[in-house]
């Protein structure tokens, strides 16, 4: 795209020869240089009139039908999802080994200060929310939701906790590749004996609750990305010996984003049938807004205020640019969040979109994304704690301010274990209510809108990294500038104080200087330069 971009400065000189005016050429360069984006917008336009059609057949489609019907959505996810692990372990090692370890703290430090700030603003917004509409008062499940399902088990916080740690590890890198750690139980049937009131003692069927530890279908990209990092740190420190190694791995990355930009073209293609599909799937929406609509908006409209205001409102402080042309820039990708509802799977789109459209440098847009896709989630934090009080209204237990402080801090690291796919969130849903004590069960209402919630929420969690990103792309250019500047300031002093007007072969007399071989940063590289 970024060929794109100026491509259009030849066919500019020859539309002007044709006949049509500048003011149509620079129509003809602004619909190339947003092609994609605008295919996107078309695709998704597209795939809620062609969903809203079928719909609206005679004969409705049977499941097999809707499986055909959706196939081309299944392939993007199915691409997406074939280049996460190369994409993520690589270009975290190659970030990882390029970066000194300086910079590696600093930059990995601010980004998780932003991700936590921002992750505690949305659980603030989604708990405020929740308290000025009220959803869970006067809310009547329909009945199917109501039972949608036996809910497995709840899972005790100290196990989810326990598991994140787990997973941190993981014992096998192979099976890291697609299976991750998870606790469950298993609930025995067993006879007790109870004693009533009159002193009888009586048989009781009841359940035992066992521990069983065990491997579940899911990448573990949180130990992929840690193992990664750790990987890359350990390469630097080898210096010349592993710098073979580094190669490899940047133009395995490099390839890997080749592959990322030929998937791009075929995203509005996929996004349409995603979306067309869903569409034609879904249960009756007008009885779910009827029955949750007000757990739907109050979701919807604490996205749409992160999403719009709040992230937009912090980049605008920091960077003083116009972060609404940041959001088209990433359009594509979040697009495809929406579509895909997985943050995993958007992350080749993001790491490509941030890179061509919005300037940031991919020593960041590689290393700052994967972590983000892995363990920043606005949107998840959001409609978590708007569940959380929906759910306790809805059986009329009243919250204390610990209890609503707990549902915060819970919120937001629980949302760092949630797996960036879809319905993430719904299983560390659990871990917040068990903290405050509110029924587990009733999270089968919140799993029945979940598809849809989820889209919004998917959307979220990406934009905050990719501002996260475009945060800490502003920071070092500053960074930067500022020491660029005291290095001609320094090197100004030496040659105002002894070698004026000595001429070097590059011409500048700010070049020439005596002394040892110096060290200048470019791009947070150290790169020797003999002065
Ligand atoms: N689907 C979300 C994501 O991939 C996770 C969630 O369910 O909150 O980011």
């Amino acid at each position: 795209m970024a060929a794109e971009k100026g491509a259009p400065n030849g066919d500019l000189g020859a539309a002007r020869e044709e006949g049509p005016g500048p003011g149509a050429s620079r129509l003809r360069g602004c619909l190339r240089a947003n092609l994609l984006v605008l295919l996107t917008v078309a695709g998704v336009l597209a795939g809620v009139a062609v969903g809203l059609g079928v719909r609206q057949m005679p004969r409705e489609l049977s499941a097999t039908h809707v499986l055909y019907f959706s196939f081309p959505g299944e392939l993007l996810l199915r691409l997406l999802k074939m280049i996460i692990l190369p994409l993520v372990v690589c270009s975290l090692v190659a970030g990882a080994a390029s970066l000194d370890p300086a910079a590696l703290g600093r930059l990995g430090g601010w980004a998780m200060l932003f991700f936590l700030l921002t992750t505690l603003l949305a659980s603030s917004i989604g708990v405020v929310l929740a308290f000025i509409v009220k959803p869970g008062e006067g809310a009547s499940p329909p009945k199917q939701l109501g039972q949608a399902g036996e809910m497995p088990p709840s899972k005790d916080v100290a196990d989810s906790f326990l598991d994140l740690i787990r997973n941190i590890f993981p014992s096998n890198l192979v099976s890291a590749a697609f299976r991750s750690y998870a606790t469950t139980y298993e609930l025995l049937p067993i006879k007790k004996n109870l004693t009533d009131e009159q002193g009888v003692t009586v048989e009781n069927d009841t359940t035992l609750k066992v521990l069983k530890g065990g491997e579940v279908e899911g990448m573990n990209i949180l130990g992929l990305v840690v193992f990664a990092i750790a990987f890359g740190i350990a390469l630097r420190k080898l210096g010349a010996e592993g710098e073979i190694l580094v190669k490899f791995f940047n133009s395995f990355n490099e390839a890997t984003m080749v592959l990322v930009s030929w998937i791009m073209w075929y995203a509005p293609l996929g996004i349409m049938f995603l979306v067309a599909g869903k569409i034609v799937e879904m249960e009756d929406v007008v009885a779910l807004f009827t029955s949750l609509g007000k757990y739907i908006c109050c979701c919807f409209v604490g996205h749409a205020i992160h999403g719009l205001l709040v992230l937009p409102a912090i980049y605008f402080v920091f960077t003083r640019k116009n972060p609404y042309r940041f959001l088209w820039g990433i359009f594509t990708a979040l697009a495809t969040a929406f579509g895909t509802s997985s943050s995993s799977a958007t992350l080749p789109l993001m790491i490509k979109c941030v890179e061509e459209n919005n300037g940031v440098s991919k020593h960041i847009s590689r290393f700052i994304l994967p972590i983000g896709a892995t363990v920043n989630m606005d949107g998840a934090a959001l409609f978590q704690c708007v569940a959380a009080v929906f759910i306790a209204q809805l059986n009329s237990i009243p919250l204390n301010f610990i209890q609503v402080i707990t549902i915060l801090v819970t919120a937001t690291a629980s949302s760092v274990g949630a797996a960036g796919i879809p319905a993430g969130g719904i299983l560390t849903l659990a871990i917040i209510l068990e903290a405050v004590g509110l029924p587990t069960n009733d999270i089968s209402l919140i799993l029945a809108v979940d598809w849809l919630v989820d889209r919004t929420c998917t959307v979220l969690n990406v934009e905050g990294d990719a501002f996260g990103a475009g945060l800490l792309q502003a920071y070092t250019e500053r960074t930067e500038g500022r020491m660029e500047a005291e290095e001609l300031m320094e090197i100004k002093t030496d040659v105002a104080d002894g070698v004026k007007g000595v001429h070097t072969e590059e011409g500048s007399p700010l070049i020439k200087r005596g002394g040892p071989p110096r060290l200048v940063r470019i791009n947070s590289c150290e790169k020797e330069s003999v002065m």
